[in-house]
């Protein structure tokens, strides 16, 4: 039995230990929004490592504790691997089919919150280690983990805590927090992530809520002023009319655009699975639709509220309005001066009512495609999946993937146990066992190959 058969059979047969284990860390909620549970969460993460040797610490930041942790293995190379403990909150609680903190198996898939989005991505990847350690006794390489509880929250104070921990984060390569299949079941190798500048926009017209039959004709209306001042941001073409916001934007290059070609059209996949009827900008699919789907920069409005909401009609003018709203940025924008461009935007529009609050943000970041790291992890994959890894030189999604880049110096690899149904963030949360297993086996190649 060659090495590998070895692994993948302890892989297979301790299947169930491993989704055990999970089981426990997913039924702990974490939820970064609500601060909810996140230093018993942390704790969790660290006993799991140490139980697999690793020398782990949980760290202090401002926010959420941070945990590290690191296991010395027979070379001196080292992985780092980014994962995150918190998760995304659980309601609309009606539409789970099982409590969202109480993860069950059914058809061959983990439902919980956070069960794919990332808890199951870190017991993957213990364990593969499990594997090796099981089969070899040592490490091939040095293994490090920084795993945060905040990544829900657009890692906040990620940034700064790897700023001053450079020396301890120190690696060769990275491995991000997730990774997968996509609709054909072919791994992709996500090289990219956008970045983003998410602000919360509120307005106080007056100290309390009037009746509109006293204040509708003469008192400024929070709702109203709101909405003129989001319909001032883009305009029905879709552009967003920030001055300068697109200034800092840099193209895909020609290489990007043959990648982005080589990938499947997922025009008809999209309509079908989110009933869209037709895409904004004229856009038909093919070339088009892939590269304005991750190459272009957005200003979406995740949530508006104001006023009266309930059933029936309440005659009120609300005193109070608010909304999120996100802006996904390309290379080489810059979320402190997006939101330094929105200020004087808005004020040159007439909008200095409108306060702005900065709820976190991350410039975009993206790994070479001919790194050495990455055609490892990308050859390794076929042998497991049986299928060529696809490379996605960026993705429309955002992460803190950029002091990991600059800061450290690191190629970002994604691989993991994700896949178009994995439902992240949303009701019944899953992800499919068959999966889970072959990312632990894809993860213990990367990890041997890499020592060589
Ligand atoms: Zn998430």
């Amino acid at each position: 039995m060659s090495i590998y058969e070895k692994i993948d059979s302890y892989i297979d047969k301790h299947l169930d230990q491993s989704l055990n284990e999970l089981k426990r860390y997913a039924a702990q909620p974490s939820i970064s929004a609500q601060n909810l549970g996140l230093k018993e969460c942390a704790q969790i993460v660290k006993e799991m490592l140490e139980k697999r040797g690793f020398v782990a610490e949980v760290m202090a930041t401002d926010g959420a504790p941070v945990v590290l942790a690191e296991r010395k293995g027979k070379v001196d190379k080292t992985i780092l691997i980014y994962n995150h403990y918190d998760v995304q909150p659980p309601e609309p609680l009606e539409l789970w089919d099982s409590p969202p903190f109480e993860p069950q198996i059914r058809d061959g898939k983990m439902y919980g919150r956070g069960v794919s989005d990332d808890k199951g991505h870190l017991t993957s990847r213990l364990h593969a280690i499990d594997a090796i350690l099981a089969e070899e006794g040592e490490l091939p390489c040095n293994i490090k983990f920084i795993v945060e509880g905040e990544e829900e929250t657009s890692s906040v104070h990620l940034h700064d805590f790897i700023a001053q921990n450079l020396e301890k984060l120190k690696a060769d390569a990275c491995i991000w927090e997730f990774g997968g299949v996509d609709h054909r079941g072919r791994p992709q190798q996500y090289l990219g992530l956008r970045g983003i500048c998410y602000v919360e926009l509120s307005v106080t017209s007056l100290s309390a809520d009037v009746h509109s039959g006293v204040g509708g004709s003469i008192f400024p209306n929070a709702a109203w002023r709101l909405v003129w001042a989001l319909g001032t941001l883009k305009g029905s073409d879709e552009r967003i009319r920030i001055p300068g916001f697109y200034d800092d934007c840099v193209q895909p290059t020609e290489r990007d655009r043959e990648f982005m070609d080589k990938l499947p059209d997922l025009a008809d996949e999209y309509k079908n699975r989110y009933g869209v009827k037709q895409f904004i900008k004229g856009i038909q699919g093919g070339i088009e639709l892939k590269i304005e789907e991750v190459f272009a920069p957005t200003c979406t409005i995740c949530g508006l509220t104001s006023g009266y909401q309930g059933p029936g009609s309440k005659t009120v003018q609300p005193a109070y309005a608010s909304a999120k709203v996100d802006f996904r940025l390309v290379p080489n924008q810059k979320p402190q001066e997006i939101l330094k461009k929105l200020r004087a935007h808005l004020d040159a529009e007439g909008f200095s009512d409108v306060e702005i609050k900065f709820l976190g943000g991350e410039p975009a970041a993206r790994t070479d495609p001919d790194h050495p790291f990455v055609k490892l992890v990308v050859e390794t994959a076929e042998e497991v999946y049986d299928a060529k890894m696809d490379i996605v030189p960026m993705v429309g999604g955002s992460g803190p993937n950029y002091p990991f880049v600059y800061d450290l110096g690191l190629p970002v690899v994604t691989m993991g146990i994700g896949y178009p149904d994995t439902k992240a963030h949303a009701p019944n949360e899953n992800f499919r066992i068959d999966l889970y297993a072959q990312h632990a086996k894809h993860m213990a190649r990367v990890i041997k190959e890499f020592a060589k």
